[in-house]
């Protein structure tokens, strides 16, 4: 009579398999461990690690932990490397990131809840708002929208639906919406959506105040219904809830005009603690930098928006030495594109320094900032990105000749005017 085969067993704590809900084999295959004592081990490891693994539990979730979110010295190191200058900027909005994420990776009983860190930055135009917060989504690999505040009117009315702007973040995420929930939102054009004047409106603001107060909520936490396309709410459209808990909003705006209002509240202020500081004079490009809660107030945005965006940074126009170092320096500057583009087809591409020169002069002259010189790169190249594929060309050097002649021939001037 053949010997009864073995009944496999726990290697742990004995028991076969009859006993027990099953048995996991080790690679070998010659040994065994039940259900029951991998249950049992690691209950003895959350108990042995305490609080350390409830954070790793918990950043499981969110997919980081403290040690892996880079410090803020890091994250403005990540920023230079493709914005230029705008140092306030970058490190306000370093410690607002690193603060955000110490956020999310706060175990859910802790006793002091740390408020979430949306952020408001002011600055003309064309000075690297939306390219700070892209290039903080980048390096936190984060879905990551913008969206411009112009389209959106409160619900009912012509435009987009608020809640629209989490439809846009849904689809960054591929409709993760764990993933969505930890995304940044990028507002722009948040000055526009400000009331007519500082007193609360008499008439209906359906693209002002009202969009103010429907923001209010995702701003500060809430589950939402999002459209899952977007547009307009249809009773027969499934909603995903989102909850906007840990997203991290960040807004932009130009707000023209402010200086008068940070001047006058600073002169109020002067006069009333100090009669030697009334003479100071400060140059109006560099009001910006005193830009302070109550002048977003008299701009014309609610107290409420304004308490749920508590860090708030601004942005300097950039001048002529920033402006050509746009042109060169960054990782992925417009010069570098264009080299790449060429290297692709075989050729090696140079600008002269005259030529980067003449380009920065250009945009200073239109008044088209940092926006202005990739088109006015892109006039200069065209021809040559037309022509030289075709040719048996090695290298190519765009002089200051090149470029003032390519500008003429495409009447840049009468495009831009
Ligand atoms: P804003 O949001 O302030 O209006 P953007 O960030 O959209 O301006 O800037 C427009 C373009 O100009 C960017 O894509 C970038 O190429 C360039 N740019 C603007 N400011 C900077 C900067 N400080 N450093 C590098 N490039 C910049």
């Amino acid at each position: 009579m053949p010997a009864k085969p073995k009944e496999p067993k726990c290697s742990y704590c004995g028991r076969g398999a009859s006993q027990v809900q099953a048995l996991v084999p080790a690679p070998d295959q010659k040994s065994y461990i039940c259900t029951d004592c991998v249950n049992a081990i690691h209950e003895m490891i959350v108990e042995y690690n305490g609080d350390t693994l409830g954070e790793k539990k918990h950043s499981k979730h969110i997919g980081k932990n403290l040690a892996e979110v880079p410090k803020p010295a890091a994250i403005k190191a990540f920023l230079d490397q493709y914005v230029i200058g705008q140092d306030d900027a970058k490190k306000y909005l370093s410690v607002a990131v690193y603060n955000h994420y110490k956020r999310l990776l706060q175990p859910d009983n802790d006793d002091v809840d740390i408020e979430k860190s949306n952020i408001i930055m002011v600055g003309p135009t064309g000075t690297g708002k939306t390219l700070l917060a892209k290039t903080i989504a980048r390096l936190l690999d984060v879905p990551f929208t913008i969206v411009d505040a112009t389209v959106l009117t409160q619900a009912g009315y012509v435009g987009e639906d608020i809640e629209s702007l989490l439809t846009r973040l849904l689809q960054a995420a591929d409709y993760d919406v764990e993933r969505a929930q930890r995304g940044i939102v990028f507002i722009d054009e948040i000055d526009k959506i400000a009331r007519k004047g500082d007193n609360p409106s008499i008439t209906r603001d359906v693209s002002g105040e009202g969009v103010q107060q429907g923001l209010l909520k995702l701003l500060e936490g809430s589950i939402v219904n999002v459209p899952p396309q977007g547009g307009r709410k249809h009773p027969e459209q499934r909603m995903i809830p989102v909850d906007t808990k840990n997203i991290l909003f960040i807004c932009g705006g130009a707000f023209d005009g402010i200086e008068q209002k940070i001047a006058h509240r600073m002169n109020t202020h002067v006069v009333g603690y100090s009669t030697d500081a009334k003479h100071k004079r400060i140059d109006k490009k560099d009001f910006m930098r005193y830009v302070a809660p109550q002048d977003l107030k008299s701009f014309g945005l609610i107290p409420e928006i304004i308490g749920r965006l508590p860090i708030l940074t601004h942005l300097e126009p950039l001048d002529r030495d920033a402006l050509r170092k746009v042109l060169t320096e960054p990782k992925n500057a417009i010069t570098r594109q264009y080299k790449k583009l060429f290297e692709m087809d075989g050729i090696k591409l140079d600008f002269e320094e005259d030529a980067l020169d003449y380009i920065v002069d250009k945009a200073i002259e239109y008044k088209l900032g940092a926006r202005g010189l990739r088109s006015i790169v892109e006039s200069i190249m065209v021809d040559a990105m037309y022509e030289l594929p075709s040719k048996n060309v090695k290298d190519f050097t765009v002089t200051r000749e090149y470029a003032a002649k390519k500008i003429e021939e495409a009447h840049f001037e009468a495009m831009v005017k």
